[in-house]
């Protein structure tokens, strides 16, 4: 079928919600601008599905019949960006971007013309191919500057009212095309509670093993969207039942609960936790964070699952190093993680800690964050506010009488990581709830220096 002239439904202002109200100061000029200079000028993708269904979007594209050096010199603040295809992103004060692309009829990862040379001329397309080139019906809405109507060439109007997922086209070949498809469908259901077409959710479970093609940095990047937007303990309960979390993550798989059981993993109870403390405190998750709460509980198994005496650290690393080689994870973003992971074993163990030493670790600079996911996992763990505020009062104190242990945590917690480990990740011994003594250090004797020798002389033992 020719979908260059396919006529799109046209609703028109009055039939929808979405205003310019709920738009950037930033987005709205991007658009006048492009159509103040005789250019068609759309808001699309994600920011007209969300503002549809009222939620804040995560941010705006603009789409044009402008090609891409045009929308340059109308812009002097903007960059050409982008390999295969060329877009646009117009600088804002404070860093933000609004990104703004011309229509084309291919979308830009698809797998069977990706060696094939891009010309301009087979490039661009019609605003219809480029609603056909878009993934989800949802997300091929266009919301048009000139008479602030939606563009609807794929019936998205209906399957958002219907709250459906569906793939535009035969969804076995588009995600044979782009199989990160198959996780952005995932992403999309769970943020909105939308329901994914019976032909898309078994196309997703049969053509998933093509994600292993995927590059792992679109991966990762998928991995975080889903974590930093509400409803991500409904994404892993959807990626365990398309059985895609094996191919992603696969040392996740045992922690998700099957919802159709009535059993909540504790991995969702844990992702609803960070969710629920983000809304209540208004605030952004950095990705060290994200990845702690993803990898804290096999983390925390695989260090149990040890026989004591294995040094923590060492171990953790070992455990971590070839997911984050997989997933191509930044080395300061899995290491921070790791330090959050390994330092809530000091919130069991600290008790046993000298108060002042206890204090002198708590004010280490990383130790702001591991508070933050000790609240996270005590409360996914059951506890509520103020018993975990009781339990971070007693190490918020220089030399404060140690109280903890009337208020060890219940044994719902998550335990701690070295729990039975020696050598915490702090650097104290692992807590047994008693105050040790500390043994005086005894300085060994100076080694014997030959004159005019630097180095002490090597020692022979018997
Ligand atoms: P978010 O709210 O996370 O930004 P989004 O749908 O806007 O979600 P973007 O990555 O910003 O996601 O993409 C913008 C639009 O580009 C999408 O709504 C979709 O129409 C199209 N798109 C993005 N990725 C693909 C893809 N892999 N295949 C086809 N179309 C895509
Ligand atoms: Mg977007």
């Amino acid at each position: 079928m020719d979908k260059s002239d396919v006529a799109p439904r046209i609703i028109s202002r009055h039939e929808h919600c979405v205003s310019r109200k709920n738009m950037t100061e930033d987005v709205i000029k991007v658009l006048y601008r492009l159509k103040n200079t005789g250019n068609i000028a759309y808001l699309c993708g994600g920011g007209v599905r969300d503002l549809l269904q009222g939620i804040g979007p995560k941010d705006f594209d603009v789409v044009t019949d402008a090609r891409p050096s045009a929308i340059k010199n109308i812009f002097r603040n903007s960059r050409l960006v982008g390999r295969r295809f060329r877009i646009v992103h117009v600088f804002f004060k404070g860093g933000r971007i609004v990104e703004v692309s011309t229509f084309r009829k291919k979308a830009e990862y698809c797998q069977h013309d990706a060696e094939e040379p891009i010309k301009s001329d087979n490039t661009f397309g019609t605003p219809a191919e480029d609603a056909f080139r878009r993934d989800f019906t949802v997300n091929a809405l266009y919301y048009d500057i000139r008479n602030f109507a939606i563009i609807d060439y794929v019936c998205g109007m209906e399957d958002l009212r219907q709250k459906i997922i569906r793939a535009i086209g035969d969804p076995d070949v588009r995600f044979q095309e782009d199989p990160i498809r198959i996780l952005r469908g995932i992403r999309l259901a769970a943020l909105m509670d939308f329901t994914i077409e019976e032909n898309a959710l078994q196309a997703m479970t049969r053509q998933r093993e093509l994600i292993f093609k995927c590059a792992a940095p679109r991966i990762l990047e998928e991995i975080f969207r889903t974590l930093r937007r509400p409803n991500s303990d409904r994404a892993f309960k959807l990626l365990a039942e398309t059985q895609t979390l094996d191919i992603i993550l696969p040392d996740l798989v045992d922690f998700v609960g099957k919802a159709e059981h009535g059993f909540d993993g504790p991995l969702p109870r844990l992702l609803r936790a960070m969710d629920n403390r983000r809304q209540v405190n208004e605030r952004t998750y950095g990705d060290h964070i994200l990845l702690a709460a993803l990898f804290y509980l096999p983390v925390t198994r695989f260090l149990k699952s040890l026989p004591s005496g294995c040094d923590p650290e060492t171990t953790v690393n070992e455990y971590l190093s070839p997911i984050g080689a997989a997933l191509n994870i930044p080395k300061l973003a899995l290491q921070q993680a790791r330090h959050l992971i390994m330092a809530q074993d000091f919130f069991e163990t600290g008790a046993g800690m000298n108060p002042k030493r206890r204090f002198r670790l708590f004010k280490r600079p990383y130790m702001a964050d591991a508070v933050e996911f000790f609240r996270i996992q005590s409360e996914a763990g059951g506890l509520s506010q103020e018993e975990v505020e009781v339990i971070l009062a007693q190490y918020d104190q220089p030399g404060a009488k140690d109280k903890t242990a009337a208020c060890q945590p219940p044994h719902e917690i998550p335990r701690g990581p070295n729990q039975g480990i020696k050598n915490s990740p702090t650097g104290e011994a692992s807590g047994n709830g008693k105050n040790r003594k500390r043994r005086r250090r005894h300085r060994p004797p100076k080694p014997v220096m030959k004159s005019g020798a630097t180095k002490p002389e090597a020692v022979n033992h018997p």
